[in-house]
């Protein structure tokens, strides 16, 4: 039988052996890129890299934290395609893509943050559900994210104005994303699905208030997650007679 043999050297500085600490943290490589990228950064003597990252976890600072977090993950690419790909990298490379990479993140987070909050629909946030009124369907749509196997799964149920159930589907899609996503992509099958079903005003709901801020507002959002908020925003202005409605 054969076995990959896995050097336990430091394949960046060739000198130390690799732990997480050393990896992420205290090789000298590493360490230049985070004297750049975080100079005021407190150095403890820490051993462990998860006593080394635990006060910067636990800390209110966001901006610290996501710039830490991206900092390592930088480095750990940049680690893996010199041993993966022969590709050395150097220090102002790994500082660049962190800073392009948070400029991109923080971009993104404004521009979703920052949707205003819409007025409240009628009917908006619930508490318990209601039947559509007369000639009217409601469509609910509930997503969730699974781990084994990896994907996202919908529930779409319509209901009549007499709270019957006329149709459900549940969908699965093999691709892993994170929940708001799955929200957004649940809301977007179920908008999909609006074509076919018979009654003068539809409504979809969704327990996602923040998917159904961001469709409802006109705010542009260039991200994956914003491709599919603009596809279901089309969908809905394409399909007069449905609204998206938030229920809790
Ligand atoms: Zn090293």
């Amino acid at each position: 039988m054969n076995h990959v043999q896995l050097s336990v050297v430091c394949p960046v500085c060739n000198q130390e052996t690799e732990t997480t600490m050393h990896c992420l943290v205290s090789c000298h490589f590493v360490k230049q890129c985070w004297n750049i990228q975080m100079p005021d950064m407190q150095w403890e003597d820490e051993t462990d890299f998860s006593d080394w990252l635990a006060p910067v976890l636990a800390s209110t600072n966001i901006k610290k934290k996501a710039e830490v977090v991206t900092l390592c993950w930088h480095i750990w690419k940049s680690r893996n395609d010199l041993i993966w790909n022969n590709n050395p990298s150097s220090v102002n490379k790994v500082v660049a893509s962190t800073r392009q990479y948070l400029t991109q993140w923080t971009t993104a987070q404004s521009r979703f943050f920052t949707v205003p909050l819409q007025p409240q629909v009628e009917g908006d946030g619930a508490p318990i559900w209601v039947k559509p009124q007369m000639n009217e369907v409601k469509i609910s749509v509930d997503a969730a994210v699974f781990k084994e196997p990896e994907g996202v799964g919908f529930r779409i149920v319509i209901r009549d104005s007499d709270g019957l159930l006329v149709a459900a589907k549940t969908l699965f899609n093999s691709q892993l994303v994170a929940p708001l996503m799955a929200e957004a992509l649940g809301i977007k099958e179920a908008l999909s699905w609006c074509d076919q079903v018979q009654g003068e005003r539809i409504i979809v709901e969704t327990d996602c208030l923040a998917a159904a801020q961001a469709i409802r507002s006109s705010c542009p959002m260039r991200s994956h997650f914003g491709l599919v908020v603009e596809e279901c925003r089309s969908l809905l202005k394409r399909l007069q007679k449905v609204s998206l409605c938030f229920v809790k």
